[in-house]
């Protein structure tokens, strides 16, 4: 039986060390926190997330874990709605639905180390990839442990130092935003539908949503444009000038609990290769992920059923053949990439739409003037762009 070593327990790294031990492959997971609690992991599931942890066996979880389905979309401009679309957007569908990462994580490392196949090595960051004989062998950790491996997944995220250290280039793909992320107390939030706002009120914007354990969550976008220092303003006010009255009474009234902005950089791209002798790169790794529209944990999850169609036959058999594990690696690549390329051109898309809006004085002033007329057709356009972005583009089964 075959010796794989994953690095990074992020939805991809736990996700695919889960999937290999039930198959009776035995797996590292080496991880360099201590724990899953980390400032910021994005929550958002589309219904291509929900349905691949099914396939995986882990929508079960969700039971113990925290977790809120949203019941409608809302596009405020200048205070004014300019549309509205109700969850579950497809007839019999799932919701998108924002899922407490960190306990996901946690109940799926649970789950593994019911198998002896599994050791999961918290706290360590790998340093170094071994090599033999023009093979990646395993990895070396930050505490001078070696652990070879018959295979090396790395599922490090988008700073992956694994692809560094490999060699593999990564094209950023352009990216005009960063995210400033901010919590506060949701208790007297006075809404009872969990609806996910997109504000924009002249040039400034922001989203917002009850969260998967109940507070409300702000992404701002910060543009390089911006005509303030985020640094040193007061944001209550910010958020309460870009809102409607309602939402301004309550950023004002709940002041106190607006957390300080975290500065989330955003880095979006891909590698031209996927892996090399002995090494795959998974989710992060290889393609970075913008947050628009929530895609990055659910592409994650599909890589991973893809990988491990193509991985078991060759990880479980008694007798391992490096060269045909090696082999199917760029498949790997071939199957997942087209999906990539075109879920990262659609978020390109969605930013374009809205950054079309902020710097047109012009465009601002007939989508509020004319809202009543336009609103069915940017509806039903808003929808459209949707479809793949919630479902997937292309097939992904587990068939192993
Ligand atoms: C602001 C923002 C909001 C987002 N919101 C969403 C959302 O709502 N929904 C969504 O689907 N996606 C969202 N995303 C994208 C999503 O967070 C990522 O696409 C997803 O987390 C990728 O999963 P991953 O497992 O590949 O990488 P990560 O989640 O980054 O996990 C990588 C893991 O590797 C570990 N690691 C790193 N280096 C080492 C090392 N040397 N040794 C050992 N371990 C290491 C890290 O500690 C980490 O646990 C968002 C992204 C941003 C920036």
């Amino acid at each position: 039986m075959a010796q794989v070593v994953i690095v990074g327990a992020g939805p991809t790294g736990a996700t695919m060390a889960l999937l290999l031990i039930k198959r009776g492959i035995h797996v590292k997971l080496v991880e360099a926190s201590r724990d899953f609690k980390r400032l910021f992991r994005g929550e958002g599931l589309m219904p291509s997330g929900l349905n691949a942890l099914k396939q995986m066996g882990l929508l079960e979880l969700l039971a113990d874990v925290p977790h809120q389905s949203f019941d409608a979309w809302e596009f405020l401009l200048s205070g004014k709605l300019l549309f509205k679309v109700k969850e579950p957007i497809e007839p019999n569908g799932r919701p998108c639905t924002t899922v407490s990462q960190p306990h996901l994580l946690e109940a799926i490392i649970k789950q593994a180390e019911t198998y002896s196949e599994f050791e999961f090595i918290p706290g360590e960051p790998v340093r170094d990839i071994l090599r033999s004989e023009e093979r990646v062998s395993g990895v070396k950790l930050g505490s001078g442990r070696e652990i070879t491996a018959d295979l090396v997944i790395a599922a490090d995220g988008r700073n992956s130092m694994i692809r560094k250290q490999a060699g593999l280039n990564l094209t950023q793909l352009q990216n005009n935003i960063d995210i400033l992320w901010f919590k506060l107390d949701s208790s007297s939030w006075p809404k009872s539908e969990n609806i996910f706002y997109s504000i924009l009120q002249e040039r400034d914007g922001f989203g917002l949503f009850r969260a998967s354990e109940g507070q409300l969550h702000i992404g701002w976008g910060l543009h390089s444009d911006d005509n303030f220092d985020w640094r040193h303003i007061d944001w209550a006010e910010k958020l309460a000038a870009t809102s409607p009255s309602w939402l301004a009474e309550y950023f004002r009234s709940h002041r106190e609990t607006i957390t300080q902005p975290l500065l989330l950089s955003v880095i979006v791209g891909r590698c031209d290769r996927w892996s090399i002798p002995g090494l795959l790169l998974l989710g992060d790794a290889v393609h970075p992920m913008s947050p628009i529209r929530a895609q990055g944990i659910n592409m994650a999850f599909r890589d991973v059923i893809v990988a491990a169609n193509y991985l078991v036959p060759w990880l479980n058999k008694s007798e391992i053949d490096l060269s045909q594990i090696d082999a199917v690696l760029p498949q790997i690549q071939q199957e997942r990439e087209p999906e990539i390329i075109r879920i990262q051109q659609l978020q390109a898309q969605e930013i374009a739409q809205a950054e079309k809006l902020r710097n047109s004085t012009f465009l601002r002033w007939g989508a509020k003037t004319f809202t009543l007329i336009i609103r069915p057709g940017i509806r039903a356009s808003w929808l459209r762009r949707q479809k793949q972005l919630r479902q997937g583009v292309t097939q992904v089964s587990l068939n192993i």
